[in-house]
């Protein structure tokens, strides 16, 4: 019997489960794949190619170090490569550690390979699939919170015996403070690419097909070494502040206090643990605030463990879930970035330049402006999956379709995250330089999240009052006069017409 192993472009690591299973001593041949059909589905970033590719080609380097038979194909498709590299070295059993992305799972399982699939249980994440479906399956609501929790205690992470460090198991009502005055943010760590990242980057400027953003300036890390820096970076600087201004947008300000982690953790150049671990003995060693290091923990041991659990959990339906009935197509303004609306303007372009935004930027201005126009939320999901560096099925379907668009009818979320440009402006600078009034939300130059706030709230009212929470907002729907909303209907219809 002759084992070989095929390792997927999202699992970059030494103890990832199926090269566990083998020893390097043994020279176990080890095929890795950049395939060119592959990324032709939807228009990726440029820099998410690049970062993908570098990452691989850095990692197989890595290996073959290591004393494993690493062969590096570049390919159409993936069947021919792996049939030709079977034969070639008479493999009878072909391991791969399992997909964390449902589309990617049905490409193994049509493979037509001339030996045996055996597909290893997946390891990048604490939670494994199992025991998320033991903590969720007979739960009434699969709230974060109590999962988070449970994280806290099953992990023993910011734990005082059976409490939580400091009486408190959240402390967000420390953080989430608009931007005052003149911010100290810390400098981002970057890299300049070495000479395996320019090639990938010619590379990807040569390719023949549709690609989405710029490929240059290229910052990231590709390699655990760089990722590793980076952590210890975001530790060093960043942590201690990264709670209080989390939800806060300036302009100019791309990444604020954030970590910049998820590229990594997302393609196996760093675990969950060790990212959650070192905020931890930071926080005892330099006695760094609490909300801050709880705040960023929550992100990685709850958010990210939970997202991944329940796109396991769901059936693979809930990719075309769509409780609103959102029909609208995705203005073309979220691929030039070709706004009026400030908000949308600095953030797309950003992205364009990046492909990076933070949380709130993500939430509260792209996603909740796609989901109050009532844009389709597989094109929405589409395009966030196209334009992110960090964007993988299991984190896409769950925080677009779930958290951001409410296209699940809350399975995830407790109520919409809908909003109003009040919030845009308490939480960001955006507003003071844009066309639009962010007060008005009739006439000309009211700020189209305002019209489109009320009129999802109207169009959607007998849906929205199922849900508990919306019922105090719905109460202010109520105070508005006819002639008004009548209006706001109106105009929403307006600027879709003048979007087509
Ligand atoms: P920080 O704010 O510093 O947070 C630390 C870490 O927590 C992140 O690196 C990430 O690994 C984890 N995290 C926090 N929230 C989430 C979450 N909701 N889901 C998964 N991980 C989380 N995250 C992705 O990894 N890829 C995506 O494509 C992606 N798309 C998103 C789309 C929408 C509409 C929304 C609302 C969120 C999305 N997120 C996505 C989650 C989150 O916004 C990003 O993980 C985060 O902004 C990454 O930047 P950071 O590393 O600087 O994060
Ligand atoms: Fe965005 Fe409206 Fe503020 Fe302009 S006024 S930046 S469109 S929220």
């Amino acid at each position: 019997m002759s084992i070989g192993v095929w390792i997927l472009g999202d699992q970059l690591w030494e103890q990832q489960a199926a090269l566990q299973t083998c020893s390097a001593t043994q020279k176990i041949p080890v095929i890795f794949i950049e395939s060119l059909n592959h990324i032709q589905d939807r228009a990726y970033h440029k820099q998410k190619l690049v970062l993908v590719w570098s990452a691989m080609r850095h990692f197989a380097e890595q290996l073959q170090q290591k004393g494993y038979l690493v062969t590096y194909q570049i390919a159409d498709d993936f069947t021919t490569s792996l049939q030709a590299w079977v034969r070639d070295h008479h493999i009878t059993e072909l391991r791969v550690m399992t997909p964390n992305n449902h589309p990617f799972m049905q490409i193994i399982e049509n493979l037509q390979l001339p030996c045996q699939i055996n597909l290893i249980p997946n390891n990048q994440f604490l939670w494994s699939r199992e025991d998320f479906h033991g903590w969720a399956k007979n739960r009434k609501r699969l709230l974060m919170e109590d999962f988070y929790r449970q994280g806290r205690r099953k992990f023993q992470i910011l734990m005082d015996k059976n409490q939580p460090v400091g009486g408190k198991w959240n402390l967000d009502q420390e953080n989430r403070q608009p931007p005052k005055g003149k911010l100290n943010t810390p400098p981002a760590k970057w890299f300049q690419p070495d000479e395996i990242t320019l090639d990938v980057i010619a590379k990807v400027k040569s390719l023949p097909f549709a690609t989405y953003g710029e490929v240059e300036p290229f910052l990231w890390g590709v390699t655990r070494q760089q990722a590793l820096e980076i952590l210890n970076w975001f530790i060093q600087y960043r942590l201690p502040d990264f709670g209080p201004y989390q939800d806060a947008m300036v302009t100019g300000e791309e990444t604020m206090w954030h970590a910049l982690l998820s590229p990594y953790l997302n393609l196996g150049l760093l675990q969950p643990l060790e990212v959650i671990t070192a905020a931890e003995q930071a926080y005892q060693q330099y006695q760094l605030p609490l909300n801050s290091v709880e705040g960023f923990i929550r992100q990685v041991l709850g958010w990210r463990e939970y997202m991944h659990g329940i796109y396991h959990f769901v059936d693979t339906e809930y990719t075309e879930k769509n409780w609103f009935n959102h029909t609208r197509s995705l203005p073309e303004f979220f691929w030039t970035g070709k706004t009026q609306m400030n908000c949308l303007h600095q953030i797309l372009t950003q992205v364009q330049r990046t492909g990076y935004a933070h949380h709130i930027q993500r939430l509260m201005v792209l996603s909740n402006f796609a989901l109050i126009a009532g844009l389709s939320p597989q094109e929405v999901e589409n395009w966030f999956h196209a334009a992110f560096i960090d964007a993988y099925d299991w984190v896409m379907q769950t925080n677009v379709i779930g958290m951001g668009l409410f296209a699940d009818g809350g399975i995830l979320a407790s109520k919409p995250y809908a909003a109003s440009a009040n919030y845009i402006n308490k939480m960001s600078d955006y507003c003071k330089t844009c066309v639009y009034n962010h007060k008005e939300r009739i006439g000309k130059n009211a700020c189209p999240f305002n019209l489109f706030y009320w009129n999802f709230l109207d169009q959607n009212r007998s849906k929205l009052q199922t849900q508990g929470r919306m019922s105090f907002i719905l109460k202010n729907l109520d105070k508005m006069s006819s002639n008004e909303l009548q209006s706001i209907r109106q105009q929403a219809e307006d600027w879709h017409i003048n979007q087509e």
